[in-house]
């Protein structure tokens, strides 16, 4: 059994939760993911790293079905009968010189940790985080202090600066912020925009 020390509601339908896991946190690397399991019955669920702290590991989830449902129910103090990890092959980590990292809605989760792995190997980052409404934006301070320039984007305009995040990306690769790799966790439609927006720019694409 492994305890969850901290459990905190951050936007409609997504959870925050901290679990005391030190198999985890010691070999964890930036862009892997646990597997989860509420009790000795439920399912597997994968689940990305958002964030190590001590023998902690922060898991940001969107209640969708069952078992994100079970575990959004979990009070601080309470336990989850499994996690198996770190899983999955890391980020490509290295001194790119300027590199964006694009996340959008619970995608978001799992940048902080990738910005500060980029950041520790000495490149400047630019963050973008995208939402549907500023009320689903998460992670916003924690990026802004880790990211040399970030940039809000909401299908809305309900935050500071209005677009969509693949819009964003193709101003802060414009030769006014030039970029060196970019690495993004968005679907398909997105990420084909994006490349398109580096297509002028001496910009390395990685997945
Ligand atoms: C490598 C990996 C990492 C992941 N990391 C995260 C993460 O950090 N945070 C996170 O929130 N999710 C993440 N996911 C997705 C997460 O695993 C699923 O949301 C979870 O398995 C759903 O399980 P459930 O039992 O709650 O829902 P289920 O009962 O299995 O599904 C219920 C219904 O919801 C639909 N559904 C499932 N997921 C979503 C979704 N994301 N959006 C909309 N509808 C959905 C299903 O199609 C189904 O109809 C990750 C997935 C993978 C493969």
């Amino acid at each position: 059994m492994y305890i969850v020390e901290k459990s905190l509601k951050l936007s409609e339908n997504v959870y925050e939760i901290w679990v005391n896991a030190p198999h985890v946190t010691r070999n964890a690397k930036a862009g892997q993911f646990v597997i989860i399991r509420t009790d000795d019955k439920g399912e597997r669920i994968p689940l990305t790293i958002s964030k190590i702290s001590g023998d902690l590991v922060r898991i940001i989830f969107m209640a969708v079905g069952k078992t994100t449902h079970a575990l959004a129910e979990i009070p601080a103090g309470g336990f989850i009968s499994d996690i198996a990890g770190p899983l999955g092959c890391p980020s490509k980590i290295k001194k790119y010189g300027t590199c964006v990292l694009v996340g959008g809605g619970v995608g978001i989760a799992s940048t902080p940790v990738i910005a500060q792995a980029l950041k520790d190997a000495g490149n400047r980052v630019v963050g973008i985080l995208g939402a549907r409404n500023a009320d689903l934006l998460i992670l916003e301070e924690e990026m802004a202090e880790i990211c040399d320039r970030l940039l809000i984007a909401t299908d809305d305009g309900s935050s500071l600066s209005a677009g969509n995040d693949s819009s964003m990306s193709a101003g802060a690769t414009s030769n006014r912020y030039p970029a060196a790799d970019i690495n993004s966790r968005r679907r398909a439609d997105a990420l084909a925009s994006i490349s398109r927006s580096a297509i002028p720019h001496p910009i390395a694409r990685s997945p």
